[in-house]
């Protein structure tokens, strides 16, 4: 069994090679971590038992709902997940839109309509299963470079070393990569590379993924618990936490915009389905206008969802103006939404593109957190 870290080999136009990099005094071996993992791995729900390969439906499940977000948030949606689609051919066969209303409440729902897309390519593609080839799991909707290295790596045992934010950092310290996150991506990429575990590489990966969650985190860093310390150069020179270097973010301009809570006085709510592409694409809104950063609270009435004027015997639909104001941050702006609120006559037909909802229907809705906070808002719940 060789499990010694091999020196990632110099490629054709990368000039920071593992040897550019300041060399820890005592190489971090994969065994020492692998016994640390084998003594304090993380007991996750989508996880085999110690010893049993792990099912990809599971891995790829876990994976897709995970980037960007928490092990706490996903936990009771993969454990839902996984009850009404409890496999691939189950998930293919679902109609798009149940997919996305189970998803609503964990963002990025581009994911949602990926995870379906790529459970329907499985299906016609493969014939219900997974690849173990990182290639063609990257040609798959909705996979990227490190889901496929996780799903090969954690499923099929390949050696390869899936990167994400938990390892970048568990490397950028061990070699103290000075050059900052995003540029590191790649050299940070080809010194974990240098892992190449032959044996146990899905329990590599996710030794490696556990240390970066559980030891090595981003504050306070519990080096003397680290199974690496010896080798690793940021702890070393005391400064472990400075690593891995950033580039300061920019922040994206503040957006603002207004959302219409229209309620029927019998009860139902105004709600409408966002065009499938682009921001929150596919989900359920309540009607809003353009979000912009030159938006003029002034004009807000203008874009109101009009209703016929003769069924409700008379033309204005008299909108009060919410006191407060709900804030919301997307990956790459903030946003702030004045809310309106209306109570609608009960033969009001709904504007082109909109229907009523049952209040008491509107969990079963695709309904995105900003929106419930809109609709809590605009009902004062
Ligand atoms: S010694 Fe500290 S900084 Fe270095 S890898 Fe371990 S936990 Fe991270």
């Amino acid at each position: 069994m060789n499990l010694a870290v091999k020196a990632p080999r110099r490629q054709r136009g990368n000039s920071r090679a593992a040897e550019s990099f300041p060399q820890p005094t005592a190489r971090p071996q994969p065994a020492a971590l692998l016994a640390w993992y084998d003594r304090h791995r993380r007991r996750l729900p989508w996880r085999a038992a110690p010893g049993k390969r792990s099912d990809p439906y599971r891995v790829w499940l876990s994976e897709i709902m995970l980037q960007q977000t928490t092990v706490k948030a996903v936990a009771p949606y993969y454990a839902r997940f996984l009850a009404r689609w409890p496999d691939v051919r189950a998930l293919a066969a679902a109609p798009l839109d149940e997919v996305l209303k189970g998803w609503a409440g964990l963002g990025y729902y581009s994911r949602a309509r990926n995870l379906h897309a790529c459970a329907c390519a499985v299906v016609a593609r493969h014939g219900g299963i997974f690849p173990s080839d990182e290639a063609a799991l990257r040609a798959l909707p909705g996979i990227g470079g490190y889901t496929a290295a996780a799903i090969a790596a954690i499923a099929y045992d390949a050696a390869v070393v899936p990167v994400d934010g938990n390892v970048e950092r568990v490397i950028a310290r061990l070699y103290a990569v000075e050059t900052p996150l995003p540029a590191a991506k790649r050299d940070i990429g080809q010194l974990a590379r240098g892992f190449r575990p032959q044996n146990r590489a899905g329990d590599f990966a996710q030794a490696l993924m556990d240390l970066g969650a559980t030891i090595c985190t981003p504050k306070r860093p519990a080096c003397s618990l680290c199974p690496w310390r010896g080798g690793c150069v940021a702890q070393a020179r005391g400064e472990a936490e400075a690593f891995p270097r950033r580039t300061p973010k920019r922040e994206g301009a503040l957006r603002r915009g207004a959302a219409f809570v229209a309620r029927r006085t019998d009860g139902y709510l105004l709600l409408r389905t966002r065009p499938p592409r682009g921001l929150l694409g596919g989900m359920t809104e309540v009607p809003t206008n353009a979000w912009t950063v030159d938006f003029e609270a002034a004009d807000a009435l203008k874009d109101a969802p009009r209703f016929s004027r003769n069924v409700s015997g008379k033309k204005d639909i008299a909108w009060r103006r919410v006191p407060g104001i709900v804030r919301h941050v997307f990956t790459h702006f903030p946003l702030e939404l004045v809310v309106y609120a209306a109570e609608i006559p009960t033969n009001a037909q709904p504007p082109k593109g909109a229907r009523w909802v049952a209040l008491d229907a509107i969990a079963e809705e695709a309904l995105p957190s900003l929106m419930r906070k809109v609709i809590a808002h605009g009902l004062g719940l």
